[in-house]
C-alpha cells in the first residue's frame, strides 16, 4: 500500500467522534472500549492486522516493515485516530516471544494479544531490585513439568486490570545472580496470586503489588531455556526503552507555543520553549535515521541513548509547561481551574515518576558508558 492508500483506509475507518481524544485501550477481559464507536475502529484494525502491524499475518498482525508500518501510523495520526491497541503486550512481550518464543508459545499468545483478548503486566522489578534487577528474589521451584513460584513484585504497572504476568523468576539461587534467571509467563487470575494496587503522585492508580504463593507454571510457559532469562529480559528491554522513546507510554504535555500565546510570555520563556522545541526536533530526526538504519531501531543499547534524552525532553517540556502556566499550572481540584489546566499539573507530576519507568537516567548512563562507548566498569 503507498502512504495515500494508508490514508485513505485511516479516514475511511476511523469514526470522526473518536479523533483527537487522546483514546487509549489495553485489551484484555478487564478493560472497557474507551467509547462505542472505538469498537468499529478496533474491530476493523483486528481484521487488517493493524493492531500490531508489523506482526506477522499468522500471529495477527499485517506483516508491514518499518517504512510501512510508520507510514500507517502517520496515517493514524495525521487524522487524530487514536491507536486501536496498547500496552506491555504489544510493545515489549510480543516482540520479545517473536524472537525467543517457540511456535507453540507464539500462536497460543499471540493472536490472543494482537485481537485484545487478554492483556500483559510486566513481573521485573521487587523491592530490592528495581535499578539491580539481576537480584531478583522471586524464587521458581522445578517440580518436573511444572515450576512453583513464591515471592512477590512490586510497581507492577496495571496488574490489576491485567490477565497475564511475564515474569522473571529466579530458578537457580546459587548460580551468580544474572545467570539463575528464567523467563516465565503465567495468568494472574489463578490460586496463588494476589494483586494489590495503590496510588500515585498524580493521583490515579496504575502501580500494583503482585504476590505469589506456590503458583504452579507449567513449563510449556517457560520462554527460551531455563536460567537465560537474563538475554531475554534485557532483550525485553531495549523494546520497553525504544517504546518509551517513541513518546508511546507518556501522554505528551501540550505544545509550548501555544501556552506561551495563552498565558502571556516573557523572553527567558520564550527561549526556552524554542531550545526545547528544536532539541525535539533534532532528536526525532535522529532517531527516525537510526531506525531507518537498524530496520526498527530497536536492535542495539542504543535504545538506551534515546530513551535518556527523550524522557529528560519531556521532562523540561513539562516543566517549561509548568512555567509558563504560573500558578494556573498548580491547580488539583476545583472549578477555579480548566480541566487543561488541572491535566497539565497532573501530567507534570506523572512525569516525575515515569522517568524512572525502564530505569532511571543514571541506570542509562551506565548502559551507554559500557555498552555503547564501550568505557570499563
Ligand atoms: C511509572 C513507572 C512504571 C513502572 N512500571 C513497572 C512495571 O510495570 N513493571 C516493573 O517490573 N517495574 C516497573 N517500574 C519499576 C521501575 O523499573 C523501577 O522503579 C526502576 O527500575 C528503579 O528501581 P527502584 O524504584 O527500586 O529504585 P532504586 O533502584 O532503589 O534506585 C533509587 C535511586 O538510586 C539510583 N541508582 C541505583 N543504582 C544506581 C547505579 N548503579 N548508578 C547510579 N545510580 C543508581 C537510581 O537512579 C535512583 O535514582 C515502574 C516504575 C515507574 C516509576
Amino acid at each position: 500500500m503507498t502512504n495515500e492508500d494508508y490514508r485513505a483506509w485511516v479516514a475511511a475507518a476511523c469514526p470522526q467522534e473518536i479523533r483527537g481524544r487522546g483514546l487509549n485501550y489495553t485489551g484484555g477481559s478487564k478493560n472497557a472500549l474507551p467509547d462505542p464507536a472505538f469498537r468499529r475502529w478496533f474491530d476493523a484494525c483486528v481484521e487488517r492486522g493493524f493492531t500490531v502491524p508489523e506482526w506477522p499475518v499468522e500471529y495477527g498482525g499485517a506483516g508491514l516493515n518499518t517504512k510501512q508500518a510508520r507510514a500507517l501510523g502517520d496515517a493514524m495520526r495525521e487524522v487524530g485516530a487514536p491507536l486501536p491497541l496498547f500496552g506491555t503486550g504489544t510493545t515489549m512481550l510480543g516482540s520479545t516471544l517473536l524472537e525467543y518464543g517457540t511456535d507453540d508459545q507464539k500462536a497460543r499468545h499471540l493472536p490472543r494479544t494482537a485481537r485484545g483478548e487478554i492483556s500483559w503486566c510486566q513481573g521485573y522489578s521487587e523491592p530490592g531490585s528495581g535499578s539491580d534487577l539481576a537480584a531478583l528474589a522471586t524464587r521458581a521451584e522445578d517440580h518436573g513439568d511444572y515450576y512453583l513460584v513464591n515471592g512477590s513484585k512490586i510497581w507492577t504497572s496495571g496488574a490489576h486490570r491485567s490477565d497475564w504476568i511475564f515474569c522473571l523468576v529466579r530458578t537457580d539461587p546459587e548460580a551468580p545472580k544474572q545467570q539463575g534467571i528464567s523467563f516465565l509467563l503465567f495468568a494472574l487470575d489463578q490460586p496463588g496470586v494476589t494483586v494489590r494496587n495503590f496510588a500515585l503522585i498524580h493521583g490515579a492508580s496504575e502501580f500494583c503489588e503482585a504476590f505469589f504463593d506456590d503458583v504452579k507454571v507449567p513449563k510449556t510457559d517457560l520462554i527460551g531455556q531455563p536460567n537465560d532469562g537474563w538475554t531475554i529480559a534485557k532483550r525485553l528491554l531495549q523494546y520497553e526503552r525504544s517504546s518509551v522513546a517513541k513518546g508511546q507510554f507518556l501522554p505528551r504535555g501540550g505544545s509550548l507555543a501555544d501556552a506561551l500565546k495563552h498565558y502571556g510570555t516573557n523572553e527567558a520563556a520564550r527561549d526556552n520553549a524554542l531550545k526545547i522545541d528544536m532539541d525535539d526536533a533534532a532528536f526525532r530526526l535522529t532517531r527516525a535515521r537510526a531506525a531507518e538504519e537498524t530496520k526498527g531501531g530497536v536492535g542495539t543499547f542504543a535504545t538506551s541513548t534515546f530513551k535518556l534524552i527523550s524522557s529528560e525532553l519531556e521532562s523540561r517540556r513539562l516543566d517549561a509547561m509548568i512555567n509558563i502556566m504560573g500558578t494556573r499550572g498548580l491547580g488539583w481540584t476545583g472549578d477555579g481551574f480548566a480541566d487543561k489546566e488541572l491535566e497539565a499539573t497532573r501530567k507534570w507530576l506523572y512525569n516525575k515518576g515515569f522517568m524512572i519507568a525502564g530505569g532511571r537516567s543514571e541506570i542509562q548512563r551506565n548502559v551507554i558508558a559500557k555498552r555503547v562507548l564501550g568505557l570499563p566498569d
